[in-house]
């Protein structure tokens, strides 16, 4: 039976129906918030090597000949613990080609952040407008998630309303600037994940410079990360690294971990 052509997908922005080649194929993360040569982690392998001391072997071989250790640990990561995204990386067809245009404005907006790593100096030199398009890219990028694709989120009308100034929805949204705490060994997960707690769900998504978390709860007092709504104001300070107890980031990784683990 030939499901492909019969299956309908609601996108998760407008909610309507649409047929297989109405949907946009998204990459996650996108392309446009500049992931060119987006990588992401082989988590099982790279715990393996870890434990089996095959990478240290390794680093250790290679700076005896004069190798510097991070140009062999980035090539490490780069030719046996990653595997490319693309172009058959995980796709998702989460939205249809005319709000993926829509969302497309705001990635510009994005881009612009991304490409000055946040920085509050420069960034409260943008317009009003430009910041709450920032904010609402964030947002949509979760509508996307392979792990969202039940969830049903309230922000759906300050995304696709233009105008909208505010949201005074369940949905939290933090962030933190990567640096070596967040990096396992100066590596980048680059990805998507979930994790369960008590109080709610937190998501987690994230690109080369940041790790954004979306949570409908209060966030935990002993994380530390700064609000998306913060970039609103005229100052405002970016929380760089996870922390020591490594923030929801770790939590997310040390389930990715268990059930990758548990799938064998
Ligand atoms: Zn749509």
């Amino acid at each position: 039976m030939d499901n492909e052509s019969t299956t309908n997908f609601v996108c998760k922005l407008c909610g309507q129906e649409f047929d297989n080649k109405e949907m946009s194929e998204e990459h996650y993360p996108a392309r446009s918030t500049g992931n060119e040569d987006i990588v992401s982690l082989d988590i099982v392998k790279m715990i393996d090597s870890i434990m089996s001391g095959e990478i240290h072997n390794e680093i250790l071989r290679r700076s005896t000949k004069g190798e510097e250790i991070s140009d062999i640990s980035e090539n490490i990561f780069d030719t046996q613990l990653s595997k490319s995204l693309y172009p058959d990386g995980r796709t998702s067809r989460t939205l249809c080609k005319e709000c993926n245009t829509f969302l497309g404005k705001y990635d510009e907006a994005y881009l612009k952040f991304f490409n000055v790593d946040g920085n509050p100096k420069i960034v409260k030199g943008f317009q009003q407008i430009t910041k709450l398009e920032i904010i609402k890219a964030i947002y949509a990028k979760f509508l996307s998630l392979p792990e969202s694709v039940d969830e049903k989120f309230d922000f759906l009308e300050f995304i696709k309303n233009k105008n909208m100034t505010t949201y005074n929805g369940i949905w939290k949204l933090y962030f933190v600037k990567r640096d070596f705490s967040s990096d396992l060994l100066g590596m980048k997960d680059i990805g998507t994940g979930k994790v369960v707690f008590d109080e709610g769900v937190v998501y987690e998504m994230s690109d080369d410079k940041f790790i954004f978390n979306l949570m409908n709860f209060e966030i935990h007092s002993c994380f530390n990360m700064t609000s998306i709504f913060d970039i609103l104001k005229k100052n405002y300070t970016i929380i760089e690294g996870v922390g020591e107890n490594g923030g929801y980031h770790a939590q997310i990784l040390m389930s990715k971990l268990f059930s990758e683990f548990s799938e064998e």
